[in-house]
């Protein structure tokens, strides 16, 4: 398996390096032709406003949303602001997913919060299925949920903080920074099905 982490800006390394432990084929992509070959690709968190300005200058925007309505994308926390529909603000989105996102929803950096999350798409990947625990850094609310797209995860007071629509996988949190692995095995599951 070929699994791509676009490496423009942002937490990518620590992408690359679970999809290695996990034994991944894992690459960076920062060009058009990286994408060749890749059986699903990430987009790590970061600050989208800058992801989708490289996007653009790299001639990357028409070869990513291409890329996503083929195969498996994963976008965390900016990545998953970068994949919506809708921002409810003026910068380069894929607009790939039937989601409206509100950018740092919980507030600044020191509002940066951990959670547990039970996250019932899990099973599939640990029969056991604890709780997930999330880590929030200035991370984006998936306000709404519309058409095909469906919340994976909530919080206790009910709002969205992942969701899947098919192929594609967004996640308000960041699986990259903890040591459960258990986010990027559900999505070599979905690159796999
Ligand atoms: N606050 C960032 C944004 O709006 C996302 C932060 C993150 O990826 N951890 O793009």
């Amino acid at each position: 398996m070929n699994i791509g982490v676009l490496a423009l800006q942002g937490d990518f390394a620590e992408h690359i390096s679970v999809l290695r432990k996990l034994g991944v084929e894992a690459h960076e992509v920062r060009l058009p032709q990286d994408l060749e070959k890749l059986d699903g690709l990430i987009i790590p968190g970061g600050e989208s406003t800058t992801i989708g300005k490289l996007a653009v200058a790299y001639e990357l925007m028409e070869p990513l949303k291409r890329f996503g309505t083929e195969k498996p994308l994963w976008g965390t926390c900016a990545g998953a602001i970068f994949l919506s529909k809708d921002a409810r603000r003026e910068q380069p989105l894929l607009g790939l997913m039937d989601i409206t996102v509100a950018r740092n929803a919980f507030g600044r950096q020191i509002d940066s919060f951990e959670t547990d999350l039970d996250v019932d798409v899990l099973k599939r990947v640990d029969e056991n299925n604890p709780p997930y625990h999330a880590v929030f850094i200035r991370a984006p609310l998936i306000e709404s949920v519309k058409g095909e797209a469906q919340p994976l995860a909530t919080l206790e007071d009910g709002r969205v903080v992942a969701a899947q629509q098919g192929h594609l996988l967004a996640t308000s949190f960041h699986p990259e920074l903890t040591s459960d692995d258990r986010f990027h095995r559900y999505f070599l599951h979905m690159v796999d099905a």
